[in-house]
């Protein structure tokens, strides 16, 4: 005879406040319900080496889709449930369990708990219009039970027949649902959430051996690292990420205590360093999938990263914001920065050249990595390199000065001026001149370089400011003072109207007659400002005059227009050097230029 029972908790209320705030997420159900069958699985093995139960038959889970029938059937050969059990774990924990869940998540604010974890059986209404468990315990004599509820409010429980130890669970999908009846989606949602779990999975076997499970019971990560080969690494690579480059290098997480973390994170090849590439960090708990990209869990930059990491320690049916202060997550998290700088450490100092090599692709990591998390920089300040004129790698920090003294700084002394080089190209003029000179740069030309340097500068703010190379040519590459009052007032005369300052240094390359320079300061506000789209206000530039050069010179013994129409070239070869020119002074510069060539030429 079945048994009727009322279901003691208000679950009419409770479905559509799950629905409402599950509706992007409501898959996780077969998570769920697959993995409530493997821990079943595990219990009953956990009795076999108790010596309590006898090891028959493999351990399997099977997943059925019958899209006649409307049904989605999960089976597990695990340690089954008696009738009280059903009562008690089903009707009573599994319902009461939800109810905490909607309560949890109520004053978690909505959305605030990660990958959904924890809801249980009763997620499987999110889809069903009824669900029927058929189970039978692995206890000796139990009768196999029917127990069967639309969720709402009654259940029905009874006796029935069932083959072997386990429990089957046959949701009844409703209407708008139908989709979870086809193979395709089924298998696209095992293979995102039960992936690494560790019992196989079949979904709709024939009973072949073509059979083939969708999932891997032993993923790499958890084996010992001096077990795994160089190729498995990459394989595993290639299929969970589906990145067929071979990944840069990885480092393997594999600790139990004093917490229990297990992974793999992968350096991969970047593209193009136009904007920071994000990875993608799956997390799991105990081999089944929660979520990609947890930033309460994972430090930020560790997300340019492609990874696993699984951490059973991590509790993650809390609300976020609870977990972004728990103590634990925060030593994991320390954890797997330190293992991070450990790793590109161990790289720098035993294969300097597979680091170089590596490095354009690992920059940006590192550098955005610094920004983020002081301590990471901290463990990693002494790796970071740069390429010289030479184009040769050197540790940053070797470029640095010596510590400039709280007194010296008072007196005006600043700090070491390393000068940078944004872009080989437009300022070629000036990387030629610093070589000639004998004078070094350091190449800062991905779009992180300009936040990095100033936050060089901020944590050593004794021992280095960055200059680019076309700020101070003068202060860098002047001979000696080549103060030139008459030739500064004229050029200042000649470039009224114009936004520039003018000079006159005396430099050792007599072939450049001027250069202009931008002071670092407005230039980087300027670019701050048309960054932030606060106006395109220009920055004014500095005509440094070279008083060495024969032309110079020459404009001395020269008068009138002609004198002018020179002057006015010198202004605009020095800015060209430096940007491209606009439409006005283009055309200022050709008219000009093929007056002089008319002259030239009538002489
Ligand atoms: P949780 O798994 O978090 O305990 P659930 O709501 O998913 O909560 O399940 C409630 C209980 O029902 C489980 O703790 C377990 O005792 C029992 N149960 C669920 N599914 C199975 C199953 N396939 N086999 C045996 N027992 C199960």
């Amino acid at each position: 005879m079945a048994k009727t029972g009322n279901i003691q908790i208000s679950s009419e209320n409770m479905m559509p406040i799950i629905k409402k705030w599950l509706y992007s997420d409501k898959d996780i159900f077969l998570r769920e319900i697959v993995s409530n069958a493997s821990d079943a699985i595990t219990k009953y093995k956990k009795l076999v080496t108790l010596g309590e139960a006898a090891e028959d038959e493999k351990y399997k889970i099977t997943v059925t889709t019958d899209e006649k029938a409307g049904t989605l059937t999960v089976e597990d050969n695990g340690i089954g449930m008696t009738a009280d059990e059903v009562e008690k774990y089903i009707t009573q924990i599994a319902f009461s369990g939800a109810a905490d869940f909607v309560e949890k998540y109520e004053k978690a604010g909505g959305d605030g708990i990660i990958g959904h974890f924890g809801l249980g059986f009763y997620s499987a209404y999110m889809v069903s219009e009824n669900i029927e468990i058929f189970t039978k315990s692995y206890m000796e004599g139990a009768a196999a039970v029917h127990w069967q509820s639309d969720g709402e409010s009654t259940y029905t429980i009874e006796e029935c027949e069932k083959e072997g130890r386990g429990t089957k669970i046959v949701m009844h999908l409703a209407p708008e649902e139908k989709e979870f009846l086809k193979e395709f989606e089924v298998r696209s949602l095992l293979n995102k959430y039960c992936s690494f779990m560790p019992y196989e999975i079949y979904l709709n076997p024939k009973g072949t051996d073509e059979d083939k499970p969708v999932n891997t019971t032993e993923p790499l990560y958890l084996k010992q690292p001096k077990d795994c080969t160089e190729e498995e690494y990459k394989a595993f690579y290639r299929d969970t990420f589906h990145d067929y480059r071979d990944p840069l290098f990885w480092i393997h997480l594999n600790m139990d205590y004093p917490f229990n973390l297990k992974g793999i994170l992968y350096f991969p090849k970047v593209k193009k360093q136009v904007e920071l590439e994000r990875g993608q960090v799956k997390l799991y708990c105990n081999q089944v999938y929660i979520a990609d990209n947890i930033k309460e869990v994972i430090p930020e930059f560790l997300m340019l990263l492609n990874g696993v990491l699984d951490c059973p320690d991590i509790p993650l049916n809390v609300s976020r914001s609870f977990l972004q202060n728990d103590k634990q997550v925060q030593k994991i998290a320390a954890h797997i920065t330190k293992k991070v700088a450990d790793k590109l450490t161990e790289l720098y100092k035993n294969d300097r050249e597979k680091y170089e090599n590596c490095w354009e692709d690992l920059a940006n990591f590192v550098k955005f990595g610094c920004i983020k998390d002081d301590k990471f920089y901290d463990r990693v300040k002494d790796i970071i390199i740069y390429k010289n004129l030479a184009g040769e790698y050197r540790p940053v920090e070797s470029f640095y000065g010596d510590e400039v003294s709280e007194e010296d700084s008072k007196s005006g002394k600043e700090p070491q001026a390393v000068y940078y080089v944004s872009d080989e190209k437009a300022q070629a003029q000036y990387v030629k001149m610093f070589k000639d000179a004998g004078l070094d740069a350091i190449l800062c030309d991905t779009f992180i370089d300009p936040h990095f340097i100033s936050y060089l500068e901020y944590k050593n703010p004794t021992k280095v400011r960055f200059m680019r190379i076309d700020a101070d040519v003068a202060g860098a590459l002047k001979e000696d003072s080549g103060e030139d009052k008459e030739i500064e007032e004229f050029f200042t005369s000649v470039l009224e109207g114009k936004n520039a300052t003018v000079k006159t240094e005396k430099l050792k390359d007599t072939n450049v007659a001027a250069i202009v320079n931008v002071a670092e300061f407005a230039r980087r506000m300027s670019e701050m400002n048309s960054f932030y789209r606060m106006g395109e206000e220009e920055e004014g530039v500095t005509l440094v005059v070279n008083t060495a050069s024969p032309a110079v010179q020459a404009l001395k013994g020269a008068e009138g227009e002609e004198k002018e129409a020179a002057a006015m070239q010198i202004y605009y070869l020095a800015l060209l050097a430096y940007r491209r020119l606009k439409p006005e002074e283009l055309d200022e510069f050709s008219r000009n230029q093929s007056k002089m060539i008319e002259k030239y030429l009538q002489k």
